[in-house]
């Protein structure tokens, strides 16, 4: 058994309702947690990790990415959602093959690495080869094949679902589950919704969609439909029968907000993204006060241009603050909740993550926070929320592995990435 003891640091467990931090010790063994508190026996030790001076806390869960979409980072900004979706980005997708996907997942895995994600969840397409970036790079995800029917392949992408869930559901030590990932309600006609229902049940899944992130996608759908698009998949019986992990749902009207009540699953707040395009705030408090779990992701590097997580925390924070004129309203722990715990329950895996406690996965970040601008130390949620960015990670653990130790690469060679992503962008985006 591989036992790794992490000593003498400041645990934040984010496992209480309330914020609390003590100095202590975590040993891991092979994968999960096994103890935590202080002064374990330490023979037999194959590493010790000195955490002294730093904060050991869970790692962060990116609840919605097209991971290598970092390619088409700073390709087409400012542009329109739909113009940018149909104009720029799906023609460039076009362009990429499995390979340039690979690289792509490669990059953005050393991305999150490093700015302390450990689980992301992805919505994209090649994905043997994201799931062979996510087995390489030792990262954590959640992966759907993106299920579109604008165009005569829809059999194809329902096939590459059943293919994704039969090579790599569990695989990668347990890092990889899988989801099926219906696009968002004006890509997915009734009857195919249906379908892709159904298959879902068959495989026992989770469904991940995109929902209201525009005005124009509301107003679409209620001309076609004569319904908004959470009471179009309400209508279908989608919040009933099935977890259901929900990006964006930024435009919605008070009586969508109700059906929302009873989610099984939950919402990833993306408010970099929301900011950039220009879609609006979503109605974070509200969906959390009926106790609905609201996670935080980046979506793809296309639109947000950035998978650092403390950007969203940052912001999720701010934008709360500001519709309601009062900075009362979210705190501090409550977006650090929202990165952690509460993205863990939106895909489904909280029993194994999200937080640090004996018997979960080992997925803990170790931040430094012997930096100028995280201090003086007083609240330390409030520096690590409001104050703290990616690159103050010092150590990210995964599965048991350390996969970054002194802002180090071990799993990924970061030369050999940086160069390929450049070829590829180069390439496609010629
Ligand atoms: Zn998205």
């Amino acid at each position: 058994m591989e036992k790794l003891l992490i000593k003498n640091g400041s645990i934040l467990t984010m496992s209480t309702q309330e914020p609390s931090i003590f100095k202590g010790d975590i040993l891991v063994e092979d994968n999960r947690i096994a103890q935590i508190g202080r002064d374990f026996s330490t023979d037999e030790i194959d590493t010790v990790i000195n955490a002294e001076g730093k904060v050991v806390m869970p790692g962060l869960i990116n609840c919605h990415n097209h991971a290598a979409m970092v390619l088409l980072r700073g390709y087409c900004d400012d542009l329109r959602l739909m113009e940018w979706l149909k104009e720029k980005i799906w023609p460039a997708e076009d362009r990429l093959n499995g390979d340039d996907i690979y690289w792509g997942t490669m990059l953005a895995s050393a991305e999150m690495i490093k700015s302390g994600t450990t689980t992301f969840a992805d919505m994209y397409f090649f994905m043997d080869e994201v799931a062979m970036a996510v087995q390489d790079s030792g990262i954590r995800a959640a992966l759907c094949q993106g299920l579109l029917f604008n165009d005569d392949n829809g059999d194809k992408r329902i096939k590459a679902t059943q293919r994704l869930f039969d090579n790599w559901r569990g695989k990668a030590a347990g890092r990889i589950t899988t989801m099926v990932g219906p696009h968002a309600p004006y890509t997915c006609p009734p009857d195919k919704f249906k379908l892709v229902m159904e298959l879902a049940k068959d495989l026992d899944s989770g469904i991940h969609i995109h929902l209201a992130e525009t005005t124009e996608e509301v107003n679409q759908m209620f001309s076609e439909y004569g319904k908004s698009p959470t009471k179009y998949l309400a209508d279908l019986g989608l919040f009933e029968s099935h977890h259901v992990l929900i990006a964006h749902a930024v435009n919605l009207s008070r009586n969508d907000i109700n059906i929302l009540r009873d989610l099984k699953g939950g919402i990833s707040h993306n408010p970099v993204s929301n900011l950039k395009l220009g879609c609006g705030i979503a109605p974070v408090k509200e969906l959390r006060d009926l106790g609905i779990a609201v996670g935080l992701g980046t979506d793809g590097a296309g639109s947000a241009s950035t998978l650092d997580m403390f950007e969203e925390i940052k912001a999720a924070a701010w934008l709360q603050k500001n519709r309601f004129f009062d900075p009362t309203v979210i705190t501090a722990y409550d977006v650090l909740q929202m990165a952690t715990i509460e993205g863990a329950k939106a895909l489904g895996l909280d029993k194994e993550i999200g937080t640090l406690e004996q018997g979960k996965r080992a997925d803990i970040i170790i931040m430094d926070i012997q930096k100028p601008h995280l201090y003086p130390q007083n609240d330390i949620c409030a520096l690590l929320a409001y104050s703290a960015n990616g690159s103050d990670v010092d150590t990210t653990i995964i599965n048991g592995k350390v996969l970054m130790q002194n802002r180090v690469l071990l799993s990924i060679t970061e030369e050999e990435v940086l160069h390929k992503a450049q070829q590829i962008a180069m390439k496609i985006l010629r």
